[in-house]
């Protein structure tokens, strides 16, 4: 059995080029378009992975044979099985993650969906403050930022979409050896509804550099 291989973001990928190629069996009645939009759809696929095995790249090469809607939704079933779950935790492990934080708001565990996560991201209104748990080079991670409670719209750092965003600042560990009280923050707009986020980030390239740069 091919191990799963597919994260959260792959998954949003998949979702996202099924659904194109839905949209053009409504609309492209030449075949031959149709399959260079199969084959296209395939090629974003694959691009998305770093690298992909053998077996890894045949489950994803059905995309390429569908030939209706309810195949698509059958071939996006089908991947399931090779999603990496983000690992489930439990409050008190998330507490560990911020040792500094006795009395900070915990996110509504039970409502989160493990296994469709890149991160895990909630709000803490009371103090203003975002938490993010991510699990980089197979470590888990906490971050905290500082937000200006808003309800703009605009295009969020993480995941690339126009969406209601607030304005994060993070405290970095970029460091002035001649000055130990130095600190460096960045701020971004990220989005306020992070179960949204983790369903349209296609990319984790931006958050794995930023939270290189945080921790
Ligand atoms: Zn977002």
């Amino acid at each position: 059995m091919t191990e799963p291989f597919i994260r959260n973001h792959h998954l949003n990928v998949i979702k996202n080029q099924g659904r194109y190629i839905q949209h053009c069996f409504r609309d492209v009645e030449d075949s031959n378009v149709m399959q260079a939009v199969k084959g296209q759809a395939a090629d974003h696929v694959k691009d998305a992975f770093s690298a992909l095995k053998e077996e890894e790249a045949a489950v994803i090469e059905p995309i390429s044979e569908v030939t209706t809607s309810i195949g698509v939704e059958a071939f996006i079933g089908s991947v399931y099985p090779y999603v990496q779950p983000f690992p489930s935790l439990d409050k008190e492990q998330v507490r560990q993650l911020f040792p500094h934080h006795k009395k900070m708001q915990l996110p509504d565990l039970e409502a989160v969906d493990f296994s469709q996560r890149t991160y895990l991201g909630w709000n803490d209104p009371g103090h203003r403050k975002k938490f993010i748990v991510y699990e980089l080079d197979g470590k888990l991670i906490g971050l905290e930022g500082r937000y200006t409670p808003s309800k703009k719209r605009d295009y969020c750092f993480f995941c690339q979409e126009l969406m209601p965003v607030t304005l994060v600042s993070f405290e970095t560990n970029d460091t002035d050896e001649g000055n130990p009280e130095f600190y460096r923050a960045i701020g971004q707009h990220i989005c306020i509804d992070s179960g949204q986020c983790n369903k349209n980030i296609t990319d984790v390239s931006r958050l794995e550099h930023f939270v290189r740069r945080v921790v």
